[in-house]
């Protein structure tokens, strides 16, 4: 099977998970997505007040590579709970993240999947002040927190990555 129709897969089957979900649950898991969100903006907003935008862009991206496994199940239901249509990955051979553009990341900071927003490398966090460190690591728990509750509340595991979901 190949990557795209992987993707199609999962993404039917992710949107099927979702419309299914009891009304309470499905309503409750839209109020986690939404903090999940606002966790993320907060998460990339502290890395782009320690500089982030330009330390990645002169490393180009270098974290990104092999990215295409980062999206989880959770991140593909933010964008079903939106009513947004999700950014759709550009599969090719080699390490780029089908996810990327010659700008970074296409998709916006609160649709971006976990991995991504929690870590910094050395180059953006080694400079950060110890009571941001602080900040950045309890927004982080904070987040896994909630992607936890999320998989709790559905019984489900929605932060397996969405292109494995689909594989036995
Ligand atoms: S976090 Fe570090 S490795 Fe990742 S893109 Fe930025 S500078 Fe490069
Ligand atoms: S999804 Fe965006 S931030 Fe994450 S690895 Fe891909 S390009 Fe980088």
């Amino acid at each position: 099977m190949t990557d795209q129709q992987r993707w199609d897969l999962a993404v039917e089957a992710a949107g099927s998970v979702y419309e299914h979900l009891a009304p309470e649950t499905g309503a409750q898991l839209d109020t986690l997505i939404g903090q999940i969100m606002r966790l993320k903006e907060e998460l990339v907003e502290r890395a782009l007040a320690a500089g982030s935008a330009s330390i990645c862009r002169t490393c180009a991206g270098r974290c990104c590579r092999n990215g295409k496994y980062h999206v989880s199940v959770l991140d593909l239901l933010a964008y079903r709970s939106s009513k947004t249509e999700p950014v759709v990955p550009e599969f090719s051979p080699g390490p780029a993240c089908p996810y990327s553009g010659a700008s970074g990341c296409r998709m916006p900071p609160r649709f971006r999947p976990m991995t991504c927003v929690v870590f910094n490398c050395e180059l953006v966090e080694g400079p950060m002040e110890p009571d941001e460190c602080t900040a950045l690591y309890e927004k982080e728990k904070l987040l896994r927190d909630a992607i936890a509750r999320a998989n709790s509340l559905t019984g489900r595991r929605l932060d397996r990555a969405l292109l494995l979901s689909c594989d036995t």
